[in-house]
């Protein structure tokens, strides 16, 4: 599979991470007043920012100004930006030279941008393990339970896209789970959708921050993800993938940029044909989009010493975690696989909000706690763990990190947790 992964890959001793982080080291206040380095181990949620990004982004800034629509200078500048930076994401993501790759808002938005564009009564599969984001924008959804095994993935795609109606079928699956971080089998799920006719859609929120990724190997028909994931702003996202679809849809948004001419007579308005344009009325965002081209230039250039950085720390952060009593890991597929970094787990005797919270409070760890947008999911793993607190409310809590953790922020986060079981 092109995505890549090395589970037997030797590990450096500890060592710099392999990209810099604008904030890295800032100090944060405890509950007692005093002021610790800020372990931010919450990259799921929203990646902190590149320095590389930052960099790009105050380069860009006098140069600020509309695109597609002005002679001046600044126009013509902001505008080549904003168009290489569209060429940038297409090949960080491996798509073919006519792939759409449309910015959006984000990945939700993205989906919601597919969801609007798929023909009318296309029969969308997608299991009940994904964000929310993925899960609810369709129209006609077939909805798969937890599979126990990668195998069992493909098999149940198989078996609902053999019978679902005529028509056009769409699977939709994440790259990389937002709540286990357990990679999904995606050569073979697209080959499985193929078979049947069907396109298939990858949410690669989670994915693109950690490995790379190539479309046209994988034979994938439409990505999507996030630029604050991606260690760049918030406000950002792309839809990369076939444009017969959304040249065929209805503007997304209708107004200024969408629209190729307008007579002013009753509706008159011819829509831009390109998908891109289409599908980007009103000014975009094009500090966004020159913030995440940036994100995917630094990352495509440090692959190997990313993933060898995070297989160190995840192989750290499990064994510490299994090493307490009353921790449980949560896992679909028993985390042995292919994963990025992101853990979650839940605690015995303790909400995962009191968790998160001392966590903060007391050792200026940041976590995030609860569903983490994917409801059914995690509940299913937390009925499904055992332990005597677990069910109880259901939630969890959930430690995320990438380039710019140390193996020290790991150690406090076990640390605390040793502290936090034991009391
Ligand atoms: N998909 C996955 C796997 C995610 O983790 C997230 C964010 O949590 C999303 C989609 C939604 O991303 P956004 O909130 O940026 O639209």
């Amino acid at each position: 599979s092109a995505v890549t992964h090395r589970p037997g890959a030797r590990v450096r001793p500890d060592s710099a991470p392999p990209a810099r982080i604008v904030g890295a080291g800032a100090l944060v206040p405890l509950n007692d007043g005093r002021r610790v380095p800020y372990a931010n181990l919450d990259y799921a949620a929203s990646a902190p920012c590149l320095e590389a990004v930052q960099d790009a982004v105050t380069q860009a800034l006098p140069y600020y100004s509309s695109v597609h629509r002005g002679a001046g200078y600044a126009s013509q500048v902001t505008t080549d930006a904003y168009e290489r930076a569209r060429e940038t994401v297409r090949g960080f993501l491996g798509a073919w030279d006519r792939a759409a790759v449309v910015f959006t808002r984000n990945t939700t938005d993205a989906m919601n941008l597919l969801a609007h564009a798929v023909p009318q009564g296309t029969t969308v599969v997608v299991f009940e393990t994904e964000h929310h984001a993925s899960l609810l924008p369709w129209r006609r959804a077939v909805r798969l339970p937890a599979p126990a095994t990668p195998a069992e993935a493909i098999a149940a795609a198989d078996r609902a896209l053999a019978g679902a109606p005529a028509g056009p079928r769409l699977l939709v699956v994440t790259g990389a789970s937002n709540v286990t971080g357990e990679l999904w089998p995606l050569r073979e799920l697209a080959d499985t959708a193929h078979r049947h006719g069907a396109r298939i859609a990858v949410d690669a929120a989670q994915l693109v921050p950690h490995r790379p990724l190539d479309m046209t190997a994988l034979g994938l028909d439409y990505a999507a993800f996030s630029g604050h994931k991606l260690y760049a702003p918030f406000g950002a996202g792309v839809l990369a993938g076939r444009g017969d679809w959304l040249r065929a849809a209805a503007p997304y948004l209708k107004g200024g940029g969408a629209s190729a001419s307008v007579t002013g007579h009753g509706d008159d308005v011819r829509w831009a044909p390109g998908p891109e344009q289409r599908h980007e009325a009103g000014t975009p965002n094009v500090l966004g989009a020159i913030a995440i081209a940036a994100a995917c230039d630094t990352l495509a250039a440090r692959w190997d010493a990313l993933a060898e950085h995070e297989e160190r720390l995840l192989t750290r952060l499990r064994a510490g975690l299994d090493a307490i009593p009353g921790v449980h890991e949560l896992t679909l597929w028993g985390g042995r696989g292919p994963r990025v970094g992101i853990v979650s787990f839940v605690v015995d005797g303790l909400s995962a909000r009191d968790v998160a919270l001392a966590l903060s409070g007391e050792h200026g760890i940041g976590v995030r706690d609860g569903k983490f947008c994917a409801h059914p999911f995690v509940r299913h793993l937390v009925g499904t763990a055992g332990g005597d607190c677990l069910g109880g409310d259901g939630t969890a809590v959930r430690a995320s990190f990438g380039a710019g953790t140390t193996a020290a922020h790991i150690d406090r986060l076990i640390a605390a947790l040793a502290a936090l079981a034991g009391r």
